[in-house]
């Protein structure tokens, strides 16, 4: 393994003006529970690291209006956050079941998603909760649905210098479900297909529904076109096998170690199901 240097900036100045002196050969560090296995197989030989650990002020969990999520701040932290799991219940099921609690006591949110894996856990939950991503740089701050933020596996809409620093999500309205579900070889593995649901109800009537399934498309998906099929219709067998054949037509797997392309096209649309059901009961358990 070549040898790198290792920074600590407490500041996100500092850490934007080493990276700019770079030339592109440093590299952010957050957790390192990616980065280091990518320069461990050669994926990335950087120059040096710069760790966002020192930080501060991109760190931890506030709800004022919006719940607003530092992007430091650790999956084991979030798991174990008692207002995430009663308000933000997808979000505190997908934490839970990533990875180990010792990759979790050091993984961070911010990179989980700027990781950018397609089969990221965080990204479903979030992307049915609408959430926004903040990132900052030398030449200001930008705020972008978290929709926008993933291009490609492994690529991001930010740029070398950009650091994602927050996660904005607005409350739920009442009578919202949601649910996580994913399906991996064990339960903690990289997620073979993942789904998230997102619905608002008035009594069997959705009004409002936000759908998204990860690891069958190059990212992320939030399926809107099934979405508005649901919205406006009463929760019934046959609408929800309407919407998993829906699914299965929209998503684009591929074939890898972990499953076939038609494997992961089937369990989308099976998913996609289950979550409905389960945010629809999560929320009449909450009335
Ligand atoms: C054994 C094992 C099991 C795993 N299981 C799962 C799983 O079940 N589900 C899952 O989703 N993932 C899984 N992972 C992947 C990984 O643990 C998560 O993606 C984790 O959240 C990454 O966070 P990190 O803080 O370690 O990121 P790092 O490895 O430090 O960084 C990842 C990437 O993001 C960049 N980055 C990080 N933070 C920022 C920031 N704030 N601004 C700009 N760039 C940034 C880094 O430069 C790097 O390119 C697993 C990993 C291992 C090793």
């Amino acid at each position: 393994m070549k040898k790198f240097d290792y920074f600590q900036p407490e500041t996100l100045k500092d850490a934007y003006s080493l990276i700019e002196k770079s030339n592109g050969s440093y590299i952010y560090i957050a957790g390192g529970t990616d980065l280091i296995a990518n320069i461990k197989n050669r994926l990335i030989q950087p120059d040096a690291l710069i760790s966002l650990r020192r930080i501060k002020e991109i760190s931890g969990i506030t709800q004022n209006k919006d719940l607003t999520l530092g992007s430091m701040t650790l999956l084991r932290d979030i798991e174990k956050d008692s207002h995430i799991g009663q308000n933000y219940p997808a979000l505190a099921q997908a934490v839970k079941i990533l990875a180990t609690p010792q990759i979790r006591n050091v993984a961070t949110i911010g990179g989980n998603l700027c990781n950018s894996a397609p089969s990221a856990d965080c990204a479903p939950p979030l992307l049915v909760l609408e959430a926004s991503v903040t990132l900052e740089g030398p030449g200001g701050q930008r705020s972008i649905a978290i929709e926008d933020f993933f291009m490609g596996p492994g690529q991001t809409c930010m740029n070398m210098s950009e650091i994602l620093t927050r996660i904005r999500i607005t409350p739920p309205g009442e009578n919202t479900g949601m649910a996580f579900l994913k399906v991996g070889r064990v339960s903690t593995d990289i997620a073979i297909v993942n789904a998230a649901a997102c619905l608002t109800m008035e009594k069997n009537v959705c009004r409002k529904c936000r759908l998204s399934v990860g690891a069958v498309a190059p990212v992320p998906l939030r399926l809107r076109s099934v979405e508005k099929m649901i919205e406006g219709q009463e929760i019934s067998p046959e609408l929800l096998n309407r919407a998993g054949k829906m699914v299965e037509e929209e998503v684009k797997p591929i074939t890898d170690v972990r499953s076939t392309s038609g494997y992961r096209r089937i369990m989308s649309g099976v998913l996609i199901k289950r979550a409905i059901e389960e945010a629809i009961r999560r929320m009449e358990q909450n009335k």
